[in-house]
């Protein structure tokens, strides 16, 4: 049979690589036409509210208008330019935003294409730093267990060690260092007994190996991927003080908490320091085209550019794309434009009431909820096919990983859909 005479969906099924998948035992995938606010639509007519947010990044609902046309108005003007040597409007109006919402201390953008990316320009910063501070030893990283930082190789270096994928590219990804992740939960009591907030293997894991480490990379407060784990925030003013003391560089990985998905605009909002590095996605276009950054503070922009050779090294070809900076700056716009506090506020408090019967089903083992992230940890792993399917029947697109039966519902989404969310994970949680 010829390529032509393959349906839309056989095409698809014969050739195209979807994430995470067998390329040549493809899973069940339906065709989606179009998109707008909560919902897609499907080849068959079928409408499901998107309860992923698109894999966490559409948080101000599919194709919005504010963001379509400020891609559009770009696309007639200047879709993209080289940045060696040229800049442009879109990327310094969108670095003015930057720097007015993100942490104080953090002054030096880098554009790039993706999250995996931007956690590849910070890890290369946070060496390129060392070195130039004289340290042509600290190389490598710390990190902390259930991290998920990307895919591309630095990044999958530092996911964790026994549900990444460290042990199919044995030998092949470089060495680094991993502590336990934090111990006490967000909704817990801190203590300062190092025995049991996880700092005393902190500091160990750390100074034993001062002479090697760059930096410190962890997802703060909330850790997507590797579990939905909610971790208490006083550990990251504690990891702070001892990279300090170390001269270890603190990096965060907020591409998928930034921009107030938490119920904070970013982690700093939960506690009392900032890092070094920050990385920032998913929601920073809202969704609607691949970009990423690396912002920095002055230490490491004036460490890394007084070193030897002052260069950083890295300059990908769609750097600063400009459309992709249209769309950032728009939701930026629209994010900072509403009371996003009070509209995340709302979603987690019907999260919280709508979920908490789960609490009671055998095979849950626990729920949590926060800012606009509902998780039912389940006792067992799930199946996302089987999940996508019940789901489907009550109008919902839910896609499980793990044990996690979650949500990270767009912003817009009404009360009402809401509760057709929340249903659609009871329902899962009950029959799975
Ligand atoms: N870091 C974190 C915390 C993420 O959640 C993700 C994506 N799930 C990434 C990095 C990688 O981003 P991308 O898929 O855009 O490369």
């Amino acid at each position: 049979m010829s390529v032509s005479d393959l349906t839309p969906l056989e095409f698809d099924q014969k050739h195209l690589w979807h994430p995470y998948t067998n390329v040549v035992k493809p899973g069940p995938t339906f065709v989606v036409k179009e998109s707008e606010g909560m919902y897609i639509t499907l080849d068959d007519g079928t409408r499901l509210i998107d309860a992923m947010s698109s894999w966490w990044c559409m948080m101000h609902g599919h194709r919005n208008p504010a963001i379509t046309h400020a891609i559009h108005r770009q696309l007639d003007t200047l879709p993209h330019v080289m940045f060696g040597g040229l800049t442009h409007d879109p990327a310094i109006d969108l670095g003015r935003k930057l720097l007015e919402v993100s942490p104080d201390s953090l002054t030096r953008i880098f554009y790039c294409d993706s999250g995996s990316v931007s956690v590849e320009v910070a890890m290369k910063m946070a060496v390129q730093y060392q070195h130039a501070m004289g340290f042509v030893g600290r190389s490598q990283f710390a990190t902390i267990r259930s991290g998920y930082h990307g895919d591309t190789w630095k990044a999958m270096s530092v996911c964790d060690p026994d549900t990444g994928m460290h042990h199919l590219f044995q030998g092949a990804l470089s060495v680094q260092h991993f502590v336990s992740r934090p111990p006490i939960r967000i909704n817990e009591d801190w203590t300062d007994d190092p025995a049991r907030n996880g700092l005393a293997e902190l500091r160990q894991v750390l100074e034993a190996s001062a002479d090697k480490i760059a930096g410190f990379i962890l997802e703060p407060v909330v850790q997507g991927t590797g579990g939905m784990y909610f971790y208490h925030p006083e550990f990251l003013n504690q990891a702070r003080a001892l990279c300090d003391e170390l001269g270890i560089l603190l990096i965060f990985d907020e591409i998928a908490t930034g921009f107030g998905r938490t119920g904070e605009l970013f982690a700093t909002g939960f506690c009392n320091v900032e890092p070094d590095i920050l990385c920032l996605g998913k929601g920073l276009t809202g969704g609607h085209i691949s970009f990423a950054t690396t912002m920095t503070n002055d230490r490491v922009a004036e460490g890394v550019g007084g070193g030897n050779p002052g260069i950083f090294m890295h300059g990908p070809t769609y750097m600063a794309n400009p459309l992709a900076c249209a769309a950032a700056k728009a939701s930026l716009d629209l994010l900072t434009g509403q009371d996003w506090k009070g509209t995340v506020g709302a979603v987690a408090e019907q999260m919280k009431a709508e979920l908490a019967p789960a609490r009671s089903y055998e095979n849950v083992a626990d729920v949590r909820v926060l800012g606009a992230i509902g998780v039912i940890e389940m006792k067992h792993r799930v199946s996302a096919d089987e999940a996508h399917a019940r789901a489907r029947e009550m109008g919902v697109f839910l896609r499980p990983f793990g044990t996690n039966v979650y949500t990270m519902p767009p912003f817009i989404t009404t009360p009402d859909q809401l509760s057709e969310i929340t249903a659609g994970m009871l329902r899962l949680a009950r029959e799975l």
